[in-house]
């Protein structure tokens, strides 16, 4: 018989239940239950809501009780924006930039991006495997149980397609979830390094990156780094078109660094998120706001950066647009793997309501990676995965920042291992 387990003590259960993608006000609405409890069987909710309600479920009676002790309750986090699979840090380049060198800089001197790729493309398959499942077991150990995972180390065909291949490989090692997007179009890579060499760069990867990682199947979402520095919209929609062409949903990295109209590509061919933001407009956010493209906020950037400017998200808020918030978990300019961290930094410094930044790495994380059916709220027919945080309210998750309060993280009905 499958089994049923019932999850009481729930001091508050976050469900975040109620329609999604959450816009403006409704950000706000996380569907705060007191005295919770919810019952799984076969890895999904079957009920959730107050326990005097669930326990009286007729699966209630003879199900495995697990009484959390008065702890909070949140659905699974979502991290729909990571590097995850990268061979090094580059904590040298962080001393270099406390010292007073810009990342731009450091990224011309041979740094950045590129030292990564260089890295990458020497690691075996076995390190970047090692290392990206640590990387994964600690994210869980954060509350994540969904992680969007992007290329962009390798920047040539063959490790491209290895990185996507470990991905692949990765999901089935371990329980928490990935998402695998292409971001073939990070930087221009070292070869190309030519006049003329970017759009030969595009051209190799419409022509044979993109068509390949189709094929396999290894790819869900096609991303490119629209910035001075990496690519220029007309070649982003150019990319665009081409992973449409094979199936692949547009991802943007936009508006990080300065204004070169990535988000309105991103509105103009229905990108399933664009990401960054510290650049928009007032007309940029009007498009979005108008658009169904999820705002992707990565506070992590400017604050390991320490750039003084963030995102506008109260604007993009009250605009009406789609906010979500992740890690941007990479190993130049965001190396965290805490979305709660996140989350504290979007409350500080971008001024979201702790319930907007719960809301934002939840319910509008899974819809900007087309879950929000399956995952991101705590209803019944959703997968069971689940964050418990030793704590008394949610408000204290972003509150306590940089301490990690979570003491378990279910996916699909089962505890994943701490490390
Ligand atoms: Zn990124």
């Amino acid at each position: 018989m499958a089994e049923t387990l019932l999850l009481t003590g729930c001091k508050q259960l976050v469900t975040l239940a109620g329609p999604g993608p959450r816009r403006g006000r409704a950000l706000r609405e996380i569907g705060l239950v007191e005295d919770g409890a919810v019952l799984i069987r076969e890895g999904r909710i079957l009920s959730a809501g107050p326990r005097t309600r669930v326990e009286k479920h007729a699966a209630a009676r003879r199900a495995r009780k697990m009484d959390l002790g008065g702890r909070v309750v949140t659905p699974g986090l979502v991290d729909a924006h990571t590097h995850l699979v990268f061979a090094a840090s580059r904590a040298a380049e962080y001393e270099q930039r406390i010292a007073g060198a810009s990342y731009e800089k450091i990224a011309k001197a041979g740094g950045g991006i590129l030292s990564s790729v260089r890295a990458l493309r020497a690691a075996s398959d076995d390190e970047l495997l090692r290392t990206a499942r640590a990387r994964l077991a600690r994210m869980a150990a954060h509350g994540t149980t969904t992680v969007e995972a992007k290329t962009g180390y390798g920047l040539d065909f063959e490790n491209e397609l290895r990185t996507l291949k470990l991905l692949r490989r990765l999901g089935n090692l371990q329980p928490v979830e990935i998402v695998p997007t292409l971001l073939a179009a990070h930087v221009v890579p070292p070869e190309y390094h030519r006049p003329g060499g970017a759009d030969e760069y595009v051209d190799r990867i419409v022509r044979l990156i993109l068509p390949a990682a189709a094929l396999e199947g290894l790819a869900e979402y096609c991303d490119v780094f629209v910035e001075r520095g990496a690519f220029t919209v007309a070649q982003a929609r150019r990319i665009m078109a081409a992973a449409r062409a094979l199936g692949l949903k547009p991802r943007l990295h936009a508006e990080q660094l300065a204004r070169t109209g990535g988000a309105r590509l991103a509105v103009e061919v229905e990108a399933a998120s664009v990401d960054h933001l510290d650049f928009v407009n007032s007309a940029d956010i009007r498009a979005l706001a108008r658009s169904d493209v999820a705002c992707i906020l990565l506070p992590g950037c400017s604050f390991h950066l320490g750039l003084a400017r963030y995102a506008p998200a109260r604007r993009l808020i009250e605009a009406g647009a789609i906010v979500a918030l992740a890690t941007d978990c990479n190993p130049g300019t965001s190396p965290t793997l805490s979305l709660p961290m996140a989350m504290s930094l979007a409350c500080t410094q971008m001024r979201l309501t702790p319930a907007e930044a719960l809301a934002a790495c939840t319910i509008n994380a899974a819809y900007s990676l087309g879950r929000h059916a399956r995952i991101g709220s705590i209803e019944p027919g959703k997968d069971a995965d689940l964050a418990v945080f030793d704590v008394e309210d949610y408000r204290e998750i972003p509150y306590y920042f940089g301490v990690n309060y979570c003491s378990m993280t279910l996916k699909c009905g089962k505890t994943v291992p701490r490390v």
